[in-house]
């Protein structure tokens, strides 16, 4: 007993006491900032997955992997250690040299009054991996750890659909994943919620070219809220669901 309250005393609290204003280590690729007025063609076919156009210059970040290619060849493009990239809008994730960090936070998520009084207290989500490198499952777990403590803000992963309140998909929706995704998406009772996680989810990110994929559930069903990253880092995914469940006003 005494030996477990020393080592109590010795661990101190582990967790990241504010988790919406927590440091992030300077060499994560998060939110790009884009500079008019530079030679951007050696950037010309650097981009994996077409999240960069040239002309105009903007990154898509709903297909961004982070990769970093386009930041070390052109000055014009600075990915910043900006971590909150959570967007309700599909049409957000697009950022020019026009999009500031600072007006992409006040806009990007919308909150809705009805989403806030039905789950700001506790959500409860079921976690699909639809065909991922399971890169972005392992960052989920990761959210429930010590360290980051999801749980203490009422947001849950459980092991039915039946006791969700929504779903969390990563991963391209491979062919074979289809039918369980949708068969998930109908047993969680309604109200309910989706949520994309990750490039793959997204857009499909670096397999949005397979024929192994079937995405036609995105197609079918609305879609609450988009958290880009490849994979998607615990404190962008933490921020994004407290952006989104929770009313600062
Ligand atoms: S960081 Fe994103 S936009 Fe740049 S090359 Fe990689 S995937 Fe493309
Ligand atoms: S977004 Fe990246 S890390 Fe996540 S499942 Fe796809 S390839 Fe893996």
């Amino acid at each position: 007993m005494l030996d477990t309250l020393k080592a109590r005393i010795y661990q101190g609290k582990q967790f990241i006491k504010d988790i919406e204003n927590a440091p992030m280590r300077e060499q994560f690729r998060g939110f790009p900032v884009l500079k008019k007025g530079i030679d951007t063609s050696v950037c010309e076919g650097i981009c994996p997955t077409g999240a960069l156009n040239l002309n105009p210059l903007s990154i898509d970040m709903g297909k961004c992997t982070f990769c970093g290619a386009c930041e070390r060849a052109c000055k014009a493009i600075d990915l910043t250690n900006g971590y909150k990239l959570a967007s309700t809008s599909r049409e957000k994730l697009i950022v020019t040299p026009e999009t500031t960090y600072e007006d992409y936070l006040k806009s990007a998520v919308e909150v809705k009054k009805e989403i806030v009084k039905m789950f700001g207290k506790s959500l409860k989500l079921r976690q699909v991996s639809a065909g991922g490198c399971n890169g972005c499952e392992m960052e989920l777990n990761a959210c429930s750890n010590v360290n980051f403590d999801m749980g203490r803000f009422g947001i849950d992963f459980v092991a039915s659909p039946r006791h969700a309140d929504g779903i969390v998909i990563t991963g391209p929706i491979s062919e074979n994943m289809a039918y369980a995704l949708e068969d998930c998406y109908k047993s969680v009772p309604a109200p309910k919620l989706v949520i994309l996680c990750g490039a793959c989810a997204i857009s499909g990110g670096v397999f949005q070219d397979s024929e192994h994929i079937n995405r036609e559930f995105l197609d079918k069903y609305p879609i609450d809220l988009y958290i880009p990253g490849c994979p998607v880092h615990p404190l962008t995914f933490i921020n994004a669901i407290l952006s989104y469940i929770k009313d600062k006003k």
